[in-house]
């Protein structure tokens, strides 16, 4: 294969300079962390399911309207993704409590909330990625006003649609976290969703046992982290052509 070039690369994706103008290759890799990268682990094959359930889910909000960056699938690991800039802001909608909510207002995790609520959080690995408020966002210049109303509206939809979707397969959407990003076409900025969507950044748990599917497993412990991921993608019809066994 051609020697590509490497603009980034995090934990678990690394992204390559794409083959046309204003387009990235983004690679799936079976790395993950937690806790701020305290603890760190490969999860065989877990890659190749995250770039099958993104692209699932990616194409789902296509569908009905909900801009993003995905293009199209390239190879078990790598799809083609729109080069945008990135908002510096890590969006979490949260419908049940878990996680840091859980413990930072002493809630019982698996609790309902009163309605979905939309978090925002620095992105910085440095500050360990900070609760913030709308203020520091306008005001450190992160992003306009009209900005986060287009954020927070997109956040909403995307949740009511992964919620649904993950119904129809027994899986309850307890949170996601969300990544957003300006794309720029002849001089025109729209807000666009980034990233990934799959369990390495939502909470799923399953409907009738309220067992975790997602990192969770990873984060407490609980093994069958693969497996979990797995069964994820078999309940929506969709597995790596060959992969983890
Ligand atoms: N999350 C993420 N990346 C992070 C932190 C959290 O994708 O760096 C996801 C996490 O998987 C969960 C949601 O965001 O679905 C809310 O996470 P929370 O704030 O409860 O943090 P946690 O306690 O999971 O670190």
């Amino acid at each position: 294969m051609a020697r590509r070039t490497k603009i980034y690369e995090g934990t678990a994706k690394i992204l390559y300079e794409g083959p046309e103008p204003g387009t990235i290759v983004q690679h799936f890799k079976d790395d993950t962390t937690a806790f701020n990268a305290e603890k760190k682990a490969v999860i065989e094959g877990k890659g190749v399911l995250n770039n099958r359930l993104s692209e699932f889910f990616m194409t789902g909000m296509t569908q009905v309207g909900i801009p993003n960056h995905f293009i199209k699938r390239l190879n078990m690991r790598e799809q083609l993704i729109r080069e945008v800039e990135i908002i510096p802001i890590e969006v979490v909608v949260r419908n049940w409590s878990a996680g840091s909510f859980a413990k930072r207002f002493k809630r019982e995790e698996g609790e309902r909330l009163p309605r979905s609520i939309v978090e925002y959080y620095y992105k910085s690995d440095e500050l360990g990625d900070p609760l913030i408020t709308e203020e520091h966002i306008t005001a450190f210049g992160w992003a306009h006003p009209h900005d986060i109303d287009e954020i927070l509206a997109l956040a909403l939809r995307i949740n009511d649609f992964l919620t649904g979707l993950c119904l129809g397969i027994g899986l309850r959407l307890v949170d996601v976290q969300l990544e957003f990003g300006r794309l720029w076409e002849n001089e025109q900025m729209r807000i666009v969703l980034a990233d990934e969507i799959s369990p390495d950044n939502c909470r799923l748990w399953d409907l009738e046992t309220n067992e975790p599917m997602d990192k969770d497993r990873f984060r407490k412990d609980l093994g069958r982290v693969e497996e979990a991921y797995q069964e994820v993608a078999r309940r929506l019809g969709i597995l790596p052509e060959s992969g983890p066994s």
